[in-house]
This record gives C-alpha cells, sequence and structure tokens, in this order.
C-alpha cells in the first residue's frame, strides 16, 4: 500500500510521546478526522479493569503503580484489537509501542503495511502540571482539563454529557513515575523509529489547536513521514 499525500487510506498511524503531552487528546481528534478508530492501549487497559476482567486483574497493579504493563499481555490485547474489522482500513494507535520489543513486534506485523510515525515533545516540568488536571470522561474518553479545558458543567463532559473523572495514576507522584518510565523504557523505542528514519516530531508544547494543525499537516504530506512498505 502506498503512502500517497493526502490520502490515508489503510494508513497506520503511531501517535508517540511522553505521558501527558497530549496523545489522547490529540489522537481522538486525529482519528475522526481521518475517519479511522482510536486505539489506546491505556483505554483498552482501564476498560478490562473496569469490567474485572482477567486481563483486567493482571494489568491493574501496573497501571496503579505507574509501571508498564509486560509485553505480552500489551501484544496479546493490542493485535486482538487491531484484528477486528473496523481497523481494516488504518487505524490511530495512541499509547502503544512503549518499549522496542513492542515497536519491533509491531513492525513485522505490518510487513508491508503503510504507517507514519509522529512523536509529541514536551518538557517533563510542562507534563506534571498537565496532567494533575486532567479530567477523562468515562462515557467517551473525551479528555478535559481543569485549567486549560474545563468543563462548562463541573464534573460532566462537555462532549456526550458523561462523567469526568481523575485518572488515580494522575498523582504527582505516580506521574513522575510514569515519566522515569518513559525516559528508562519509552525513550529506546523512539529512537528505534528515529533510526529508521521514519519520524517525525511535533512540538506539543502548544495550544492544543495548534498541535493538531501540525498533526494534520503532517499527515497530508506536509514533511512527508516515511512508511514501510510504500513509496517513502
Ligand atoms: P496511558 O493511558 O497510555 O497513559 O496508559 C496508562 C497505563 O497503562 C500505563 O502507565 C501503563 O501502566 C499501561 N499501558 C498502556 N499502554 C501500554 C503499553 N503499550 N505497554 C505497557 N503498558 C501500557
Amino acid at each position: 500500500m502506498s503512502l500517497d499525500a493526502g490520502n490515508n487510506a489503510g494508513r497506520v498511524v503511531i501517535l508517540l510521546g511522553p505521558p501527558g503531552a497530549g496523545k489522547g487528546t490529540q489522537a481522538v481528534r486525529l482519528a475522526a478526522d481521518r475517519g479511522i478508530p482510536h486505539i489506546s492501549t491505556g483505554d483498552l487497559f482501564r476498560s478490562n479493569i473496569k469490567q474485572d476482567t482477567d486481563l483486567g486483574k493482571r494489568a491493574k497493579g501496573f497501571l496503579e503503580s505507574g509501571q508498564l504493563v509486560p509485553d505480552e499481555l500489551v501484544l496479546e490485547m493490542l493485535f486482538d484489537r487491531v484484528g477486528a474489522s473496523d481497523c481494516g482500513g488504518g487505524y490511530l494507535l495512541d499509547g502503544f509501542p512503549r518499549t522496542l520489543p513492542q515497536a519491533q513486534a509491531l513492525t513485522a506485523a505490518l510487513g508491508a503495511q503503510s504507517w507514519a510515525s509522529l512523536l509529541l515533545e514536551v518538557p517533563d516540568d510542562a507534563i506534571v502540571g498537565r496532567a494533575c488536571g486532567r479530567l477523562l470522561c468515562r462515557d467517551c474518553s473525551n479528555i478535559q482539563h481543569s485549567e486549560f479545558a474545563p468543563p462548562a458543567k463541573e464534573g460532566v463532559c462537555d462532549s456526550c454529557g458523561g462523567e469526568l473523572y481523575r485518572r488515580s495514576d494522575d498523582e504527582p507522584d505516580v506521574v513522575k513515575k510514569r515519566l522515569d518510565v518513559y525516559h528508562d523504557e519509552t525513550q529506546p523505542m523512539v529512537d528505534y523509529y528515529r533510526d529508521l528514519g521514519s519520524l517525525v516530531t511535533i512540538d506539543g508544547n502548544q495550544k492544543p489547536d495548534a498541535v493538531f494543525e501540525d498533526l494534520r499537516r503532517q499527515l497530508d504530506g506536509g514533511l512527508s513521514p516515511q512508511s514501510r512498505g510504500g513509496q517513502a
């Protein structure tokens, strides 16, 4: 499948960046804009935990302490999800991959399918402030912020009217732990995409609309992200 500017049919979009960089917010908008499913491994784990599934029971402790869930569990869950028929026309990955083995497994699974990887860069000190005010909708996964995107009615999602809640792993200590994990375990995965020559970097420390426009411009071919199996 080729990577045609302005045509993302079948393309897999990989959104990378530290926790709290705004990946979730941008992923929801970008997936809707491209008409492809938004696949967030964090959301999949939270949904499994809420439903108290076997996977949820095994993942819970890792999420609560800000650690990464072991690769086998993540890979099984992720490949099961992207194997569903709604992902046949491409999909957007948010929060996956997070380790080098996950990235390598994804590359192998994608084979000749076209993909693009984009990195949202935000300095650590900006992240702690952002994550600490974050509010998540229980029903539609919309993300708001007590300071930067306050809901019109307290505790109620602007998008669907669902209940907004704070993630337990957005407490400052856990956010700092997640940042440590990002630098130790996730950075090698970012380097892997950089070494492949396929990483497009976006300044995530701007207003959400500006970040979104940068992401769109890149995907529409502005600075032509590369793909494997497509026309580089
Ligand atoms: P997120 O919503 O992406 O910030 O993810 C929340 C938590 O889910 C992380 O802190 C990890 O505990 C777990 N998690 C999500 N995605 C992954 C992944 N790709 N690999 C390992 N753990 C993950």
